[in-house]
């Protein structure tokens, strides 16, 4: 598929659709669960029944043979309130570690448990990050021992700064099989609704996103069938050979670690179209605010150093959305990621929300620092995306390692 900045006419029609749904119900929503600090279950709901938040959606946006469609429909969606918009499609990230590991068969059980339906939505988790590793995912505790006997893998430990962690009906659990492997001896399961020794007992207070669901998970002896291992049994001794040989110099180490750079350059792009979806909204609101507030007479965009801000920061919005619809294109049709064009958009994005975000705060003055104006949560909220699914730290350290093919440190 050949990339083109023109969008066709359904991507126009998801992006007016998805636009419609973040004005009329996420805006208006918004301030009241920031406050609340719980799960919008109610705008789960409307989601699934006006079908924007169901497997099937998800289905046509992967299909979008331009890969576009997942960042159209986030950066609205995002726009709205980035707090919502994480309750509502944060369902992803566990929906993209089936996606990325599992079998044909393991996407159809799964993915739609993922979501539930419109009468009874659901949500889903992708568990990583761990106490002591965060950035440095290979230095990972949980373990994942094989009861043979049984045909059950028995996982053991704690999870940290889960998204949905608790309350999702499916839970993807990345663990270690062997630790002597690092991050080549780990592997994904899903851990089904209701099993017994997955408890959260903790929900993490946060700066922002208040309306997206993040906690702590500790696994205790949770037994899930042979079946949940994403990938099979098969898939993973062979993979966990391969990684012996590598480690015993008998194989070749890079095409490995490229195999694992792909996986999260794919998923870079939408947390990117996210980030986009915030500067955004912010940026809306400061040009807005700069032509009708008046100081010294005239209204404040009448000053250059206001005027240069906003047109600044339309700028590098675009430019953070033309790295991410790049991205998004490559991905979807195979182009290798030479130059980690995924962590390129997701930093680039990240660090231009956080920078718009200060920025209105900045044009709107005592306002911009007040509850009364949305540009102080999304402030907030924008600062998350220099630190999750990698910080920018650690987009810097993909490109370097990219750009040079040295292991920089
Ligand atoms: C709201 C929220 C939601 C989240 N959702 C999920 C989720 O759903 N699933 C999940 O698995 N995780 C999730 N996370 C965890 C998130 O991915 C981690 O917080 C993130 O990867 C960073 O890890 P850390 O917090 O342990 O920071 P650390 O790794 O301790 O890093 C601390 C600082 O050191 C820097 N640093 C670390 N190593 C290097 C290096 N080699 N070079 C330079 N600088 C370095 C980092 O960039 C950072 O600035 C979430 C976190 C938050 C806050």
């Amino acid at each position: 598929m050949t990339f083109s900045l023109e969008l066709d006419e359904d991507q126009r029609d998801l992006r007016d659709w998805v636009h419609g749904f973040a004005a009329e119900v996420l805006r208006p929503a918004a301030s009241e669960w920031d406050e609340r600090e719980e799960t919008p279950w109610p705008i789960i709901s409307e989601a699934a029944k006006i079908g924007l938040y169901s497997f099937e959606t998800m289905a046509t946006f992967w299909a979008d043979p331009t890969g576009l469609s997942m960042p159209i429909a986030n950066e609205e969606l995002f726009w709205g309130d980035a707090g919502i918009g994480l309750a509502i499609f944060g369902t992803m990230l566990g929906v993209a570690g089936i996606f990325s590991a599992g079998t044909p068969d393991q996407l159809a059980e799964w993915v739609p448990q993922c979501f539930g339906d419109a009468d009874d939505p659901k949500v889903a988790a992708f568990a990583v990050s761990e106490p002591e590793a965060g950035s440095d995912v290979s230095s990972m505790k949980v373990r994942a021992r094989y009861d043979e006997a049984k045909d059950e893998w028995v996982l053991n430990g704690q999870k940290a700064w889960i998204t949905n962690g608790g309350i999702a009906n499916v839970h993807v659990v990345v663990a270690s099989v062997d630790p002597e492997l690092a991050a080549r001896g780990q592997a994904a399961f899903v851990v089904p609704p209701g099993t017994p020794g997955l408890e959260s007992t903790r929900k993490i207070k946060k700066l922002g996103l208040h309306a997206s669901h993040t906690a702590d998970i500790f696994l205790d002896d949770v037994r899930v069938p042979g079946s949940c291992l994403l990938g099979g049994k098969d898939k993973l001794d062979e993979r966990l050979a391969r990684a012996r040989d590598v480690k015993a110099g008998k194989a070749p180490q890079q095409s490995r670690s490229q195999a694992a750079m792909q996986t999260f350059e794919l998923s870079r792009p939408t947390v990117g179209s996210q980030a986009v979806g915030i500067a955004r909204a912010a940026y809306d609101y400061a040009l807005e605010y700069a032509k009708n507030r008046v100081q010294f007479g005239r209204p404040i965009i009448d000053n250059q150093s206001i005027a240069f801000t906003l047109a600044d920061m339309k700028m590098e919005i675009d430019c953070a959305r033309l790295l991410v619809w790049r991205a998004a294109w490559m991905g979807r049709n195979g182009k290798p990621f030479e130059a980690a064009e995924g962590s390129m958009s997701k930093l680039k994005a990240g660090e231009v929300a956080v920078w718009s975000a200060e920025r209105a705060v900045q044009i709107l003055g005592g306002a911009g620092y007040s509850r009364e104006h949305p540009v102080e949560r999304m402030y907030r909220d924008a600062k998350i995306f220099t630190i999750f699914e990698g910080t920018s730290e650690i987009q810097r350290l993909v490109i370097s390692r990219a750009i040079s093919g040295l292991h920089i440190r």
